[in-house]
C-alpha cells in the first residue's frame, strides 16, 4: 500500500457540510465574508499574534507583504527553501542575496548576514524550516542596526511559539501557508501576521485591487482574497489541529526511537523554549558513516511504494531559471544538507506499523 510523504487533514464530512450550510442562505461566496472574518479572528487567538490578514495562498501573501513594505534592491534570504520564497523576491524585480544556513537548525546563519549587507539591501526574508525557528532576536538586532525590514517565511511554523510568544509576531510581517499539505490547511490559503496595525488596511487594499472605496482606486493592487469555502475548511480544521499535532508527535517519537544513536543519521534537534508542531521529519544521511546515500534510501523506499521527499533539493539558486544569475555566495552548509536530506512520511493518521515499515527499509543493510 502506498505511503505518501504527507496526507491532507480533513474534518469529518458532516462537519464541513454543517459549516458551509449558511453560505446557501447568505449567497456570499467571497470578498471578506462571515467565514473569512471568523477565521481571521480565530487565527489571531490560535497563533498568538495581534493581527492576521488572510490570503488565497501563502505565496501570494508573501508577494503582497513584499509590496506592502515597498522593498527595493537586494534582499538577504536563504536558498534552502521552497521555490516560493525566492520567486516572490525575483518576481518583484528584487535581487536575492543568498546566505548560508546554520548546521544545527537549517535556518539562516545569523553570523553570516552582516557581511552580505550593502547599501542596496532593503530587507531580510528568512525561513523558519521544518517548524524550527530562526534566531529571531539576532535578526531583529541586525534589522534595527541597518534599518532593514524583516519578512519571515513561516509556512512551516504554524502554531509554533518561542517562550510562549507566537512566532508570527516577530519581524515586520510573517507569512503562513494553509496549503493542503501543511499542518493546518484551508485547502489553499495563507495569511500574513503582524504587530503594527498600519499594515491591516494597506494589505486589505493590496489584496483587493487597490480599491479604497467604491469609486476610489488608489493603486494597482492584485487579487489575493480568501473565499468562504476555504475559510469554512479552515474553521473546521482549526478545531482538530491540536489533536492532529499530538498524533504527529507520536509518529515523530516512534521515528526517533528507531533512529536515535544510528551512526550517520542526523535528526532534527529540538530548540530550547520552542513549542513543536511536528510538521516534518527530515533525516540527514552521512553516506560515509551510514553506508548508504540519501538517494539510495529514497530509491529503496520508492521501490516499496513509500514516498519520501528530497526537501529542499535542489537549492533554489541552482534552479534552471536562476543558474548563472545572482550571487553564488559561500553556502557550503546549505549545499551539504540539501544533498543529504530526506523528509520521511509524516501525518497524524500514519500508524506505528507504517512508521516501522519505513524505518525497516531505511535501516536495512
Ligand atoms: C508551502 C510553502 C510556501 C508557499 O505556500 P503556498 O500556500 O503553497 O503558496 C512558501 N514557503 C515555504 C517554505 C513553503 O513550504
Amino acid at each position: 500500500m502506498l505511503i505518501n510523504v504527507t496526507r491532507s487533514s480533513l474534518p469529518p464530512f458532516e462537519e464541513y457540510i454543517d459549516e458551509i450550510r449558511s453560505i446557501w442562505e447568505t449567497k456570499w461566496l467571497t470578498n471578506m465574508g462571515e467565514k473569512h472574518n471568523q477565521l481571521e479572528k480565530e487565527l489571531e487567538t490560535y497563533l498568538g499574534v495581534p493581527f492576521v490578514s488572510l490570503f488565497t495562498n501563502g505565496h501570494i501573501a508573501l508577494e503582497m507583504a513584499i509590496e506592502a513594505l515597498n522593498l527595493t534592491g537586494e534582499v538577504i534570504t536563504t536558498p534552502f527553501t521552497f521555490a516560493s520564497t525566492t520567486h516572490a523576491i525575483t518576481r518583484h524585480g528584487l535581487t536575492p542575496v543568498f546566505c548560508d544556513i546554520s548546521p544545527s537548525d537549517y535556518t539562516i546563519d545569523v553570523e553570516r548576514i552582516e557581511s552580505l549587507i550593502t547599501d542596496k539591501t532593503s530587507a531580510i526574508i528568512p525561513v523558519h524550516v521544518y517548524g524550527n525557528i530562526c534566531n529571531v532576536h539576532e535578526i531583529d538586532k541586525l534589522a534595527k542596526k541597518y534599518n532593514l525590514k524583516v519578512i519571515y517565511d513561516a509556512a512551516h511554523a504554524f502554531g509554533v511559539a518561542l517562550n510562549g510568544q507566537g512566532i508570527g509576531s516577530f519581524g515586520d510581517i510573517s507569512m503562513f501557508s494553509f496549503h493542503a499539505t501543511k499542518v493546518f490547511n484551508s485547502i489553499e490559503g495563507g495569511a500574513l501576521t503582524f504587530s503594527d496595525e498600519k499594515y491591516k488596511n494597506r494589505l486589505y487594499q493590496i489584496k483587493n485591487f487597490g480599491i479604497a472605496s467604491p469609486e476610489s482606486v488608489i493603486f494597482a493592487g492584485g487579487n489575493g482574497k480568501m473565499n468562504e469555502f476555504c475559510a469554512a475548511m479552515g474553521i473546521c480544521n482549526i478545531r482538530h489541529v491540536n489533536e492532529d499535532i499530538n498524533n504527529r508527535k507520536l509518529v515523530v517519537e516512534r521515528y526517533k526511537e528507531r533512529f536515535m544513536g544510528v551512526k550517520g543519521l542526523t535528526l532534527l534537534q529540538e530548540q530550547k523554549g520552542v513549542s513543536q508542531n511536528y510538521a516534518y521529519f527530515p533525516v540527514v544521511f552521512n553516506e560515509k558513516q551510514f553506508g548508504k546515500t540519501r538517494d539510495e534510501v529514497h530509491a529503496a523506499l520508492a521501490k516499496e511504494n513509500i514516498i519520501a521527499r528530497k526537501y529542499f533539493y535542489p537549492l533554489t539558486n541552482n534552479y534552471e531559471c536562476y543558474s548563472g544569475r545572482y550571487n553564488s555566495n559561500y553556502i557550503p552548509v546549505a549545499k551539504y544538507i540539501s544533498e543529504r536530506v530526506l523528509t520521511l512520511p509524516l501525518y497524524g493518521e500514519l500508524t506505528q506499523q507504517d512508521v516501522d515499515r519505513v524505518c525497516n527499509i531505511v535501516l536495512a543493510d
